[in-house]
């Protein structure tokens, strides 16, 4: 009987002719998430991965294990030997352990023979370890509805038993989708924004605009935090870093100040777009959701995607802020986001912003600007950060 983590792994099965490539993205991902802790090997058959770790890292693995995109399910495991006996011998450890730990009075036995060469067909498997637990261990009865556990039995190359199941993110893994820029601002939205698309397989990069030294370096630093939580997930991550103090003050000084919001937001996709180009990125990510503010009204949202060619990808779009924080706090990173700090956004905030702005108003008051020489000057200013 050997111990080890066995994975599911979710949208994979589904690739065709790429599954090659995302499993081996998957397993890199899963070696770096790892990377410390006590393991012999992992291991791919039939669609799902296995890893031979030892027992006293299992919580930590299992809990680094569920941060990685592309996985299901993630369970503890026994390797067994394929054979009726053995089987049922494991069974019934898997049991005692799972009663040891939880309060359970009833249980179901579950089986999936992927290996059709196996003798005894999925429902007598069931039926004859059901009956083994019954028999050597006291307080237990079978509830084919609604158990209080099960008990999965993975018949394949070798037999795999377990108990638990704990759920994974899904989702693909990162850098199966290809690359994207992320808005990232110290609220709430933008890091939410970035990790689901992460989840979608993107790898990320984030850009913060600041207003340095109107805005202090603990916002900078803020962000930076937010973006080591969204590392976790994404693997190492580059922020670019941009101070946009002096665009904001020729806004100020020639553009009418109810616009000031949207030609800011149209400067920062601005760019981030230049960012994305340089560095093969493929999409913009922002954390605009519909109706949030009034920079975020369909007019808003097209006079500031209309600063840009590339790809806009808002995935928070039709999200409510409830649920938004939900996902923050379950990511950790709400805590960071609700701290007090200053936003560049702020510093130049109208009175009364425009809900509903014109191309046409926008680009006009942008003729009294060098636009191009202040996307420049922005970039050539620039710092780079890994986090
Ligand atoms: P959040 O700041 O959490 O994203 P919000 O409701 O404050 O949410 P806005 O300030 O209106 O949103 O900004 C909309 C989007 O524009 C943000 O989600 C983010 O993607 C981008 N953005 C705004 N300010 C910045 C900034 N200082 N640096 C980088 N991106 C920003
Ligand atoms: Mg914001």
């Amino acid at each position: 009987m050997e111990r080890l983590i066995s994975i599911s792994v979710g949208e994979l099965i589904l690739k065709g002719g790429n599954r090659r490539f995302f499993e081996d993205k998957l397993i890199s991902r899963i070696k770096r998430a790892i990377r410390g802790l006590d393991y012999d090997g992992i291991y791919n058959e039939q669609g799902k991965i296995y890893i031979e770790a030892s027992k006293d890292v299992l919580d930590e693995m299992i809990d680094r294990l569920r941060k990685v995109f592309g996985l299901v399910y993630i369970s503890p495991c026994i390797k067994t030997k394929k054979d009726m006996d053995s089987i049922e011998e494991a069974a019934i450890k898997a049991m005692d352990e799972k009663m040891a730990k939880d309060n359970i009075r009833t249980f179901k036995v579950v089986t999936n023979r992927a290996d059709k060469g196996f003798p005894v067909q999925s429902p007598e498997v069931s039926r004859r370890v059901g009956a083994a637990i019954l028999k050597n261990m006291d307080g237990l009865s079978v509830d084919l509805h609604n158990p209080d556990a099960y008990l999965y039995i993975d018949i394949r190359q070798d037999c795999y038993i377990y108990t638990d199941r704990i759920q994974g993110y899904g989702g693909l893994p990162v850098g199966t989708s290809g690359k994207g820029l992320l808005l990232l601002s110290g609220g709430i939205d933008s890091s939410v924004a970035g990790f689901l698309m992460a989840k979608r397989g993107l790898e990320i990069s984030g850009v913060h605009f600041h207003s340095y030294p109107f805005t202090s370096e603990r916002a900078e630093e803020k962000v930076k935090n937010l973006a080591r939580v969204l590392s976790i997930y994404t693997g190492e991550l580059k922020l670019y870093s941009v101070n946009i103090l002096k665009i904001q003050k020729e806004l100020n000084a020639k553009c009418p100040e109810k616009e000031m919001t949207i030609l800011s937001r149209r400067f920062m996709m601005r760019i981030a777009e230049r960012i994305a180009a340089e560095n093969g990125m493929d999409a913009l990510i922002t954390g605009e959701s519909l109706g949030q503010v009034a920079s975020q009204t369909m007019e808003g949202l097209t006079a500031t995607g209309d600063s840009v060619d590339k790809l806009v990808i808002r995935p928070l779009i039709g999200f409510d802020k409830t649920d938004i924080i939900d996902i923050a706090r379950d990511i950790e990173t709400y805590d960071i986001s609700i701290l007090p700090y200053d936003d560049c956004c702020t510093l130049f905030l109208p009175k009364h912003p425009v809900t509903k702005p014109r191309i046409e108003d926008i680009e006009n008051s942008e003729r009294a600007i060098d636009v191009e020489g202040l996307v420049d000057e922005a970039i050539s200013t620039m710092k780079i950060y890994t986090c």
